[in-house]
C-alpha cells in the first residue's frame, strides 16, 4: 500500500471536515463540496495516483477513497442541515410581527380649497332652486363651439385653444356646452348650474393652468328679464363674499350672449375704498354672464319668442384664491398637505 497516498487522502479529509465546520452559509459549503468532490476535485486527483501503485492494491486504495468520499459527504448533509436551519430561524426572525408596536396611524387628507369652494357655490344655488347638473370633459367641437354661437371662424376659438382629440372631439374649453345639452333634452323651466373640469392648452403660471374649473348657470323660463339676472347674481355675490358686498355689472361681449356683462363685485377687504387686495381698485372682477343669445335657444329647440334666460359662468379657482386669499393657482394643484390643511 502506498503510504504516500494514504497520508494524502486522511489530510484530504481531515483538512475538509475542518473546513466545513467553519464554513457559514450554503455558498462557501457548495464551494468546498466542488473542491474535493468535484470532476477536478481533490479526490480525483488522488484517483489519478492509481496508476503508480502495484495492481493487487488497487482495489485497497478505490475502498479507501470511497471510505473518504462517504465521510465528507456525510459532513457536507451535516453541516447543510444546520446552516439551512439557521437561515430558515433568520427569516423567520426577520418576519415576524411584534403585536406590541404601536400602529401606524391612518394618514386622514383635508378638504380641497377647490372643494369647500364649490361646496359654497353649490348650496348658495340649491338653496335658490336651482339643480346641479354634470356633462362630459370630452366633447364635441359642436357643443363646445358651433351651438355657443362660436363658428369654426370665431376669434374666441382661438383664444380658447385647447387639447383635440380629432376634428370634431376636444377636451371641453368651458362647462358653457352643458347649458345646450340641458336645452336640447327641452324641460322646461330650467335652473341649473354645471360644475366641472375644463381645459385650455396654456402654460402653467401664478394664474393659468391647463385644466381648471368653471360653474356654469343657466335659467330659462318665461318673462326672465336683466333684473332677474342682475339680482340672482347680486345675491350670490352676498351669500359667498358677506352681507356688504356690491355689484357692478360692466358690458362685455359673449358670442352665447346678449347683452353680456361682466360683474365686480366690491372689494371685501375693503369694502371698495381701494386696498393691495383689489390693486386699489375697490371692485373685483368675479364673473360672466348675459342674457341668453336667441340664436342659442333656436339651435336648441327653443322658441325665443316664447321664453328667455340668463346664464353665467364662474371660474371655481378664481373664488378659492379671492376668498382664501392665496395668491399663486399652482399651490391648489401640488396637494401638499401642509398647504391644504390651512382651509
Ligand atoms: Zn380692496
Amino acid at each position: 500500500m502506498n503510504e504516500e497516498l494514504r497520508k494524502k487522502l486522511s489530510q484530504v479529509v481531515e483538512k475538509t471536515v475542518s473546513n466545513l465546520q467553519s464554513a457559514g452559509n450554503l455558498e462557501t459549503l457548495n464551494e468546498i463540496r466542488v473542491g474535493v468532490l468535484g470532476k477536478k476535485g481533490e479526490l480525483k486527483q488522488l484517483m489519478k495516483g492509481m496508476k503508480d501503485i502495484p495492481a493487487e492494491e488497487r482495489p485497497r486504495f478505490g475502498q479507501l477513497v470511497n471510505e473518504a468520499r462517504d465521510k465528507i459527504e456525510e459532513n457536507i448533509d451535516f453541516v447543510k442541515k444546520n446552516l439551512e436551519k439557521a437561515a430558515m430561524e433568520a427569516k423567520i426572525a426577520s418576519e415576524s410581527i411584534d403585536v406590541t408596536l404601536p400602529a401606524r396611524r391612518p394618514e386622514i387628507g383635508h378638504r380641497h380649497p377647490n372643494t369647500i369652494a364649490l361646496e359654497e357655490v353649490q348650496r348658495i344655488f340649491v338653496g335658490m332652486g336651482y339643480e346641479v347638473v354634470e356633462g362630459p370633459e370630452i366633447e364635441y367641437d359642436e357643443y363646445n363651439f358651433e351651438k355657443l354661437n362660436i363658428p369654426a371662424n370665431h376669434p374666441a376659438k382661438d383664444e380658447q385653444d385647447t387639447f383635440y382629440i380629432n376634428k370634431e372631439i376636444l377636451l371641453r374649453t368651458q362647462t358653457s356646452p352643458i347649458q345646450a345639452r340641458v336645452m336640447e333634452q327641452g324641460k322646461l323651466p330650467i335652473r341649473m348650474i354645471a360644475p366641472g373640469r375644463v381645459f385650455r392648452s396654456d402654460e402653467v403660471d401664478a394664474t393659468h393652468s391647463p385644466s381648471f374649473h368653471q360653474i356654469e348657470g343657466l335659467v330659462v323660463d318665461k318673462h326672465i328679464t336683466l333684473s332677474d339676472l342682475k339680482g340672482t347674481l347680486a345675491e350670490f355675490a352676498k351669500e359667498l363674499f358677506g352681507p356688504e358686498t356690491k355689484t357692478k355689472f360692466r358690458p362685455h361681449h359673449f358670442p352665447f350672449t346678449e347683452p353680456s356683462a361682466e360683474m365686480d363685485v366690491s372689494c371685501f377687504k375693503c369694502g371698495g375704498k381701494g386696498c393691495r387686495f383689489c390693486k386699489g381698485e375697490g371692485w373685483i372682477e368675479i364673473l360672466g354672464c348675459g342674457m341668453v343669445h336667441p340664436h342659442v335657444f333656436e339651435m336648441c329647440g327653443i322658441d325665443p319668442e316664447e321664453y328667455t334666460g340668463f346664464a353665467f359662468g364662474v371660474g371655481l379657482e378664481r373664488i378659492a384664491l379671492l376668498k382664501y386669499e392665496i395668491d399663486d393657482m399652482r399651490l391648489l394643484y401640488e396637494n401638499d398637505i401642509r398647504f391644504l390643511r390651512q382651509f
